[in-house]
C-alpha cells in the first residue's frame, strides 16, 4: 500500500513477495508470458531512459565474490536491489547469485514494496538478454549455444524461445552434471535440446551464443577463432572487475552494445579494451535513434552486466501483478506512531503491562 492509499489511523504495511509467492506468481502467469511481460516492462522503461537517475552500482568486493547495491529512480518511484555474486558458492551448496529488492514512494520516502529477487533476477536477466537479441540478432536465428548451464541457463533458453523464436539450444558446461540438469529441466519445453562435449561443439550451427559461466577471473570461454561472422553474442557472465569470458580480439571485431557505459566499462567484457573504445547504448537502439545490426556479416555483442533500471522494471511489473493476485504478505516494516514526533511514546506504550 502506498502512503497516499492509507486510510487515517490505518497502519502502514509493506507488501512483501516471498520466494514461495514469486514461484506461485510465475506459475499463475506462465513462465514464458512472464518473461515476455518483463521484457515489455524493461523496454518501456528503457524508452524513457532520460527520466531515470542513473549511477553505476555500488560494489563491495571480497576474495570470494561481490555484494552490490543497485539504485535508480524515475522521480516517482525509487528502487534498489541487493545482489551478490559468489562463483564458489555452488561448491558449498549455495546459489552464486541471490537478491532482494525494494520500491519506495519518492514523495514520502516510504517503502511501498519488498520482494525476493533471486528468481526475479534470473527472469529479468533472461528477459533483458532476449530483448537485446530481438533487436540485434539475425532475424532468421533458430539455434542458440548455451555455454554455462547453471542457475540462469534454463531461463535464458526459454526467454530466447519466447521472445526471439529460437527452437534449438546446444548446451555445454565444464561440469556435465550441470548440462544434464539443464537438459532435464528443458525437456518438454518445446525446444530441441542437444548436450555437447565442448564449447566448440556447442557453437556449431548456432546464430546466437550465450556465455553464462561463473568464475572470478579473466576466463576465455570463447576464443577469436571460434566466432564466425553474422553471429550475435549474449555475454552474461563477465560482470565484475577481473571477471570476463571473451578473448579481447572478439571484442575488437564486434559491434558492442551495453546497458549503462559508466558501469559496463568497469564490469563488462569491455574492461579489456581502451576506455574510449566505441560502444552503443541499447536504449538508443530500442528507441530507433541508432541502428542495431547493420549487416548480415556483423558480429553483434550484448556485453551484459545487469543494470538497476532492469530491476526497477521487474519490481514494478511484479508489484502490479501481485496486487491483482494477492500473492503477497503485509510486513510491519514501518514505525507508525499516531503522533509522528512521538516515536518514544509509541515504544513506551508497547511495554509489557507487568514491566517485564
Ligand atoms: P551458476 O554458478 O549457477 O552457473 C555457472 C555455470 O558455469 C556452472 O554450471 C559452471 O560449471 C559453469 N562454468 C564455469 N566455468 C565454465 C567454463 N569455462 N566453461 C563452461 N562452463 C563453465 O551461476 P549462474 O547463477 O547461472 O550465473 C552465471 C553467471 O551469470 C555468473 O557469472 C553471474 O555473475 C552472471 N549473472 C549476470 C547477470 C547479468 O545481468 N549480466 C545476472 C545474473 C547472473
Amino acid at each position: 500500500m502506498s502512503p497516499d492509499e492509507q486510510a487515517p489511523g490505518e497502519k502502514a504495511l509493506v507488501p512483501f513477495v516471498s520466494v514461495e509467492n514469486m514461484m506461485a506468481l510465475v506459475h499463475r502467469i506462465g513462465l514464458e508470458p512472464m518473461l515476455t511481460g518483463l521484457a515489455d516492462a524493461i523496454e518501456a522503461d528503457f524508452l524513457r531512459w532520460p527520466s531515470f537517475d542513473k549511477t553505476p552500482r555500488v560494489a563491495s568486493h571480497s576474495a570470494g565474490g561481490v555484494i552490490e547495491l543497485m539504485p535508480t529512480s524515475d522521480g516517482s518511484l525509487y528502487g534498489f536491489k541487493y545482489v551478490n555474486g559468489h562463483p564458489g558458492n555452488a561448491r558449498a551448496g549455495l546459489q552464486t547469485v541471490t537478491a532482494f529488492g525494494l520500491l519506495a514512494d519518492v514523495a514520502s520516502g516510504y517503502p511501498v514494496f519488498l520482494s525476493e529477487m533471486t528468481l526475479l533476477t534470473a527472469l529479468r536477466t533472461a528477459a533483458m538478454s532476449a530483448l537485446a537479441a530481438k533487436h540485434l540478432a539475425p532475424k532468421s536465428a533458430t539455434t542458440m549455444a548455451m555455454i554455462g548451464n547453471g542457475a540462469q541457463s534454463e531461463f535464458q533458453s526459454l526467454a530466447f524461445k519466447a521472445i526471439c523464436g529460437i527452437d534449438t539450444v546446444r548446451l555445454y558446461d565444464v561440469d556435465p552434471r550441470a548440462t544434464a540438469k539443464a537438459a532435464r529441466n528443458l525437456a518438454g519445453s518445446g525446444l530441441t535440446v542437444l548436450s555437447c562435449g565442448s564449447a566448440e561443439e556447442a557453437i556449431e550451427g548456432a546464430q546466437i551464443i550465450t556465455t553464462c559461466t561463473a568464475d572470478k577471473q579473466y576466463a576465455t570461454i570463447l576464443n577469436d577463432n571460434m566466432v564466425g561472422t553474422g553471429i550475435h553474442i549474449n555475454a552474461i557472465g563477465g560482470d565484475c572487475p577481473g571477471k570476463t569470458e571473451l578473448h579481447p580480439d572478439i571484442l575488437r571485431r564486434s559491434d558492442i552494445f551495453v546497458e549503462f557505459p559508466p558501469q559496463t566499462r568497469v564490469e563488462g567484457e569491455i574492461q579489456q579494451l581502451d576506455p574510449d573504445h566505441p560502444v552503443t547504448e541499447l536504449w538508443q537502439v530500442f528507441a530507433g535513434t541508432v541502428p542495431g545490426r547493420t549487416g548480415p556479416d556483423r558480429i553483434t555483442l550484448f556485453d551484459s552486466v545487469g543494470f538497476a533500471i532492469e530491476d526497477f522494471s521487474a519490481l514494478r511489473f511484479v508489484f502490479d501483478k501481485v496486487r491483482e493476485t494477492g500473492l503477497f504478505v503485509d510486513l510491519d516494516l514501518l514505525a507508525d506512531p499516531d503522533d509522528p514526533r512521538d516515536l518514544f511514546g509509541m515504544l513506551q506504550r508497547a511495554a509489557p503491562a507487568n514491566g517485564r
